[in-house]
């Protein structure tokens, strides 16, 4: 028989670390509701008509497209950008749409690290149901705002994503976080 060091034991009984992983099983609630992929009840074609920006947390009007705030996010401040035109393909997406949807995803960019800071982002499309994508007939992109360890423990246990805020909240801090807003505030208070 070997006898090994404590110390070395342990270290090889260690199960490996598993990657990390954000959880959202909340997402059912959004993938059973959204089964319609025609223009016809699609929830991007619903809210550019609508006047209630607010309401829908819709954040930036752009030419070819605009950004919302991700009902059921991944994470706080989870944005999804979406052209206008009710299209599923890549390759149906003009060149305009295209610089539009990224001078959407810089502004969402700019607009998360002026209000949230977040360590680093994650930017994706997925494409077709079987990829994950929600609405597959109206192409969006996701950018989630990551921090350091914010994959805890909840997600694991209690299959619960922990949102700390509500997106009215995290609407109204990136709809007026314009440059500059914020020091001007400070600096300049009113008497
Ligand atoms: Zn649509």
């Amino acid at each position: 028989m070997v006898w090994l060091p404590l110390a070395k034991a342990r270290k090889i009984l260690q199960t490996p670390k598993s990657p990390k992983r954000l959880w959202a099983p909340w997402r059912i609630g959004y993938l059973v509701g959204t089964k319609n992929s025609s223009a016809r009840g699609c929830f991007f074609c619903r809210i550019q008509h609508s006047a209630l920006d607010a309401k829908n947390h819709l954040l930036t009007r752009g030419r070819r497209g605009f950004s919302v705030l991700n009902r059921f996010p991944y994470n706080n401040g989870h944005l999804l950008i979406a052209p206008y035109r009710h299209v599923g393909r890549l390759g149906s997406l003009t060149a305009e749409e295209w610089l539009d949807l990224l001078e959407l995803s810089k502004d969402g960019l700019q607009r998360l690290k002026r209000v949230m800071s977040p360590h680093g982002y994650n930017l994706g499309i997925n494409l077709g149901r079987s990829a994950g994508a929600g609405i597959p007939g109206h192409l969006h992109l996701h950018i989630v705002p990551r921090w350091v360890g914010d994959t805890n423990f909840m997600p694991i246990i209690a299959e619960m994503k922990v949102i700390s805020q509500s997106l009215d909240s995290a609407y109204s801090s990136l709809k007026w976080s314009r440059k500059g807003h914020a020091k001007k505030v400070r600096r300049k208070p009113r008497h």
